[in-house]
């Protein structure tokens, strides 16, 4: 099978919300008019971003959804991809897996591949997504305001306890199903994003770890925060992996959840938006004036920077 079998077989598919998909020497996409287009790309590295003997239907799903995971903390709607990839060698199981993986998750979120590029080289998956927002709402990272609430979506610290398990550190034993679908299968808050448009002053999502993610919010909007470390939302297994695996609930990575500042006036409108959308949302502390993050005694957190799985 040559290059072009390969992406005819594996990568091209109608594109009804493309001008012009696959197959020429670009794609043409007719942006909605009115709104702004929202770019973002992420990039896997096998050994790096992930375990080389991953599952290769879970990798299309992650490859996608670490891009739809930043779309989401823009608060746009994706729209369209692109894929650039590089493959030792062709192996169609392989392939046939990973399109399917992709395609599921492109399909569930209404994203069409409208083109990319493929080599032969270490395993490497590359996806540039696009998506629209109107002008002046979307989520921005210098956008927190003094007083603002801080909230996290969903649940953290379960894929880093994946990571641990997977390499023989702990053992999760019956916690481990759901901690390893958090590793490889993350549910992207596109949905969530959206709706805080408007709610929402400043979003980021949590792929580096919440202290890491949270600073850059910080850092961006010159101001600093104050949280209550035993109201962030944690996942299930810490209920026997608690006291020794703290740091992966403040510094593990690969969560994909959302942090985001917004007004207290707010917080009955999120509460409501998050419960229509069946997503958990926890109000984990407060932006202040003073930079870095603190807890309610003045204590500075220790791990502010994030955690690497792979390092
Ligand atoms: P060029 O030589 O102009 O770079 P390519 O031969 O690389 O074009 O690609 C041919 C067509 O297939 C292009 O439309 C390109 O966008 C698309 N394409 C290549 N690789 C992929 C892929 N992995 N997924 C989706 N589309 C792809
Ligand atoms: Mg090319």
């Amino acid at each position: 099978m040559n290059e072009f079998d390969l992406i005819r077989r594996y990568f091209t598919r109608a594109t009804p919300s493309a001008v012009l998909g696959v197959g020429d020497d670009a794609a043409l996409l007719a942006v909605t008019p009115g709104q702004q287009l929202v770019v973002s790309t992420d990039m896997l590295v096998s050994g790096q971003h992930f375990f080389p003997a991953t599952d290769p239907e879970a990798l299309g799903h992650k490859t996608l959804a670490v891009n739809l995971s930043d779309l989401a903390a823009m608060g746009a709607r994706p729209r369209w991809a692109t894929l650039a990839l590089a493959l030792p060698a062709v192996d169609e199981a392989w392939l046939s897996a990973f399109s399917r993986g992709l395609f599921a998750l492109a399909d569930a979120h209404g994203v069409a591949l409208v083109g990319g590029d493929t080599t032969r080289g270490p395993l490497n998956l590359c996806v540039t997504i696009m998506g629209e927002v109107a002008p002046c709402v979307a989520l921005r990272r210098d956008a927190a305001q003094m007083g603002d609430m801080i909230w996290v979506s969903g649940e953290l610290g379960g894929a880093a306890l994946a990571v641990r398990h997977l390499r023989g550190e702990i053992d999760l034993g019956a916690a481990a199903g759901a901690c390893l679908q958090r590793l490889h299968r993350p549910q992207p808050r596109v949905a969530l994003g959206v709706a805080l448009v408007g709610l929402a002053h400043a979003a980021i999502d949590v792929s580096d770890g919440l202290l890491a993610d949270l600073g850059h919010i910080l850092e961006r909007s010159a101001v600093g925060a104050v949280i209550d470390p035993t109201a962030i939302p944690r996942a299930a297994a810490f209920a026997t992996f608690f006291s020794a695996f703290d740091a992966c609930v403040l510094a593990g990575g690969d969560d994909y959840e959302l942090c985001f500042t917004a007004a207290p006036e707010q917080a009955a409108a999120i509460r409501a938006a998050a419960t229509a959308l069946g997503v958990a949302v926890t109000p984990i502390g407060f932006v202040v004036a003073e930079s870095g993050i603190r807890d309610a005694r003045g204590e500075v957190f220790a791990h502010t920077c994030g955690y690497d799985h792979f390092a």
